[in-house]
């Protein structure tokens, strides 16, 4: 799985970093997260689905390894086809 903060969506709800820290990390500077690494370890999916789902702005955007995250959107429900 793979997975992306939309920067013009997010808020800087920490949300993400706090069910997800070894994926998200926020900016010093801005405030928003961004992921740690596009690519998700399998063991992390779990708690990336689940900042998905938790974020206020839908801003992280999730898609199947071998797709490309750019160009879509966030879906609450999880991973972009
Ligand atoms: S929960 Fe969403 S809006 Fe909040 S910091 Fe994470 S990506 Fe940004």
């Amino acid at each position: 799985m793979k997975v992306r903060v939309d920067a013009s969506r997010c808020q800087g709800h920490t949300l993400c970093a706090m069910i997800a820290p070894e994926s998200f990390e926020l900016d010093d500077v801005d405030g928003t997260a961004h992921a740690v690494s596009e690519t998700v370890p399998a063991a992390l999916e779990g708690q990336v689905l689940e900042a998905a789902r938790s974020c206020p702005e839908q801003a992280i955007v999730l898609a199947d390894e071998g797709s490309d995250t750019e160009g879509k959107t966030s879906t609450v429900a999880g991973v972009v086809k």
